[in-house]
C-alpha cells in the first residue's frame, strides 16, 4: 500500500516523499480515509505508531480545500490539544513538514515561555493551532484566541491529559468549541474515565486501534538485571562503557534521581544530560536537541518529561528504576524499536521493585529474560534466585517460549549482533 492510494493531493504526496515516507503506517492507512470523509475518530494508539501524520495529513488536506485569503487575518479552523510542550513542538514540526508545499499557517502555543511571540503569530492569523491546555486557556481569557470557527478538533494523548490533571482545563476548552465540528480523540489506553471523556466529545466515531501493548513488548528485545539499589550506578556505568550502545534513554522515577544519575555518568566520563519538569523550557529543548544530534549519548528522563521524545533509531532504553504502573513500562520501551527497527530495553530491578516486575510480566504476558551473569549480582542469593523464580513462574505454562529463559551475560553488544540490528 502506498500513500497514492489514499486520495491525497499532490503537494502533500510530494512532502511525504521528501520526508522519505513510502508506506502509510497501519493507523494512517485506517484513519486518513475516515477523516477525509469527515467522520469523528476514536484512535487507540500510542506515540510511535505514526498517529501524528494520521491526523495532520487529513487536516491539511481538508483545510487546503477550503482555503481562504492568502493574506491577512484568518480564523483558527483546527485545534490540536496535547499534554506537553515537547509533543506540541513535535506536532508543529510535523505540520510544517507535511504542509511545506501548502500555504496554510500553523502555530504552537505552550506555557513556560513568554507569550509575546505566540500572540504575535496569532495576530497575524493562523489556520491550525497546536496547544497545551494551560497556556491556551490563558490566551483565551486574554481574548487572544477565539475558538468559534474551529472545524477540526484533536485531543491527543487523552490518557496522559487525565494523568497530568488537565481534565478541567480540557473541559473548559471543549465548552468553547462550536457544536458543529469534526473531532478526533487519541489515547494509548482506554480506561473508563478516558472513554467517558471520549463519549462527551465524539459523535458516532469510527474506532481505530493499533499496536496493542503486547505487540510493542514483542518488538523490543528486553532483559532484566537483578541488582541492589546501591549497585545500580556501577552497573549502569559498566553497561554504558560498551560502545555498542550508541544512544540510550535512561528512565528514573524522580527529577532528583534523574539529575543524580546524569551527574554520576558525567563523573564517569559518559556524555549525559537530564531532562525533567524542573528544568527551564530552554534547557529541556537544548538537552533534547543535543540527544537527537547525537552530541549527548545518554539522556536521563522522568516519565512525564519523556513523553513525546521521538528520536529516530534510539538503540537502547534503560530502566534505572522500574515504574510502579506497568503500562508505563510499555510506554517507556516503546521509545525504542520504532518503525520496524529493533530496539533493546534493559531494566534494573532491586529487591523493592520485584513486585513491579511481576505486574509488568503479567501485563506483557511473558517473563522478561533475566541476565544472570553480570558483575553486580544481588547480595542475597535468596533474593536473586527467588526473583528469577518468580519471574519465570509468571510465564505460566511457558506458551510464549520465555519460561526459564536467560538473557545471558552479553546482552548489550551480543544482543545487537544476535538480533541483527543495523
Ligand atoms: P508518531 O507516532 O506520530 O510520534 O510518529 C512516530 C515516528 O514515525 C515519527 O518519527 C514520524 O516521523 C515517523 N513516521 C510517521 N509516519 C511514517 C511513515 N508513513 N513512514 C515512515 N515514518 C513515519
Amino acid at each position: 500500500m502506498s500513500f497514492t492510494k489514499l486520495a491525497l493531493i499532490e503537494p502533500i504526496l510530494k512532502a511525504l516523499s521528501a520526508e522519505g515516507y513510502t508506506t502509510p503506517t497501519p493507523i494512517q492507512e485506517q484513519a486518513i480515509p475516515i477523516l477525509l470523509e469527515r467522520r469523528d475518530l476514536l484512535g487507540c494508539a500510542q506515540t510511535g505508531t505514526g498517529k501524528t501524520a494520521a491526523f495532520a495529513i487529513p487536516i491539511l488536506q481538508i483545510l487546503e480545500a477550503e482555503k481562504g485569503p492568502e493574506r491577512g487575518p484568518r480564523p483558527i479552523k483546527a485545534l490540536i490539544l496535547t499534554p506537553t510542550r515537547e509533543l506540541a513542538i513535535q506536532i508543529g514540526e510535523s505540520f510544517a513538514a507535511y504542509g511545506k508545499y501548502l500555504n496554510l499557517r500553523h502555530t504552537v502555543i505552550f506555557g513556560g515561555v513568554p507569550q509575546h511571540s505566540q500572540t504575535l503569530a496569532l495576530k497575524a492569523g493562523v489556520d491550525i493551532m497546536i496547544a497545551t491546555p494551560g497556556r491556551l486557556l490563558d490566551l483565551m481569557n486574554q481574548r487572544f484566541v477565539h475558538l468559534q470557527h474551529i472545524e477540526l478538533f484533536v485531543l491527543d494523548e487523552a490518557d496522559r491529559m487525565l494523568d497530568m490533571g488537565f481534565i478541567h482545563d480540557v473541559k473548559k476548552v471543549i465548552a468553547k468549541l462550536p457544536a458543529q465540528r469534526q473531532s478526533l480523540f487519541f489515547s494509548a489506553t482506554m480506561p473508563p474515565d478516558v472513554s467517558k471523556l471520549a463519549d462527551t466529545i465524539l459523535r458516532k466515531p469510527v474506532r481505530v486501534e493499533v499496536t496493542p501493548v503486547s505487540s510493542t513488548a514483542e518488538k523490543v528485545k528486553q532483559a532484566v538485571y537483578f541488582v541492589d539499589k546501591t549497585d545500580k550506578k556501577r552497573l549502569l556505568i559498566h553497561l554504558l562503557n560498551d560502545k555498542a550502545i550508541e544512544s540510550a534513554l535512561v528512565f528514573a522515577r524522580t527529577k532528583h534521581g534523574a539529575d543524580k544519575v546524569a551527574k554520576d555518568l558525567l563523573k564517569a566520563g559518559i556524555q549525559a544530560e537530564a531532562i525533567h519538569g524542573n528544568k527551564s523550557q530552554n534547557a529541556r529543548q537544548r538537552a533534547l536537541t543535543n540527544f537527537k544530534n547525537r552530541q549527548t549519548r545518554v539522556l536521563v528522563a522522568t516519565d512525564i518529561a519523556a513523553r513525546g521524545i521521538d528520536v529516530d533509531e534510539l538503540s537502547h532504553v534503560i530502566n534505572y528504576e522500574l515504574p510502579n504502573v506497568p503500562e508505563t513500562y510499555v510506554h517507556r520501551i516503546g521509545r525504542t524499536g520504532r518503525a520496524g527497527h529493533d530496539g533493546i530495553a534493559l531494566s534494573f530491578c532491586d529487591a523493592e521493585e520485584k513486585e513491579y516486575l511481576r505486574d509488568i510480566n503479567k501485563l506483557i504476558t511473558k517473563s522478561i529474560p533475566v541476565v544472570d551473569n553480570h558483575p553486580y549480582p544481588m547480595e542475597t542469593a535468596a533474593a536473586s534466585s527467588g526473583t528469577g523464580q518468580s519471574s519465570r513462574t509468571q510465564s505460566g505454562n511457558g506458551a510464549n517460549g520465555s519460561r526459564g529463559e536467560s538473557a545471558g551475560s552479553d546482552f548489550r553488544g551480543g544482543s545487537r549482533r544476535r538480533f541483527g540490528r543495523r
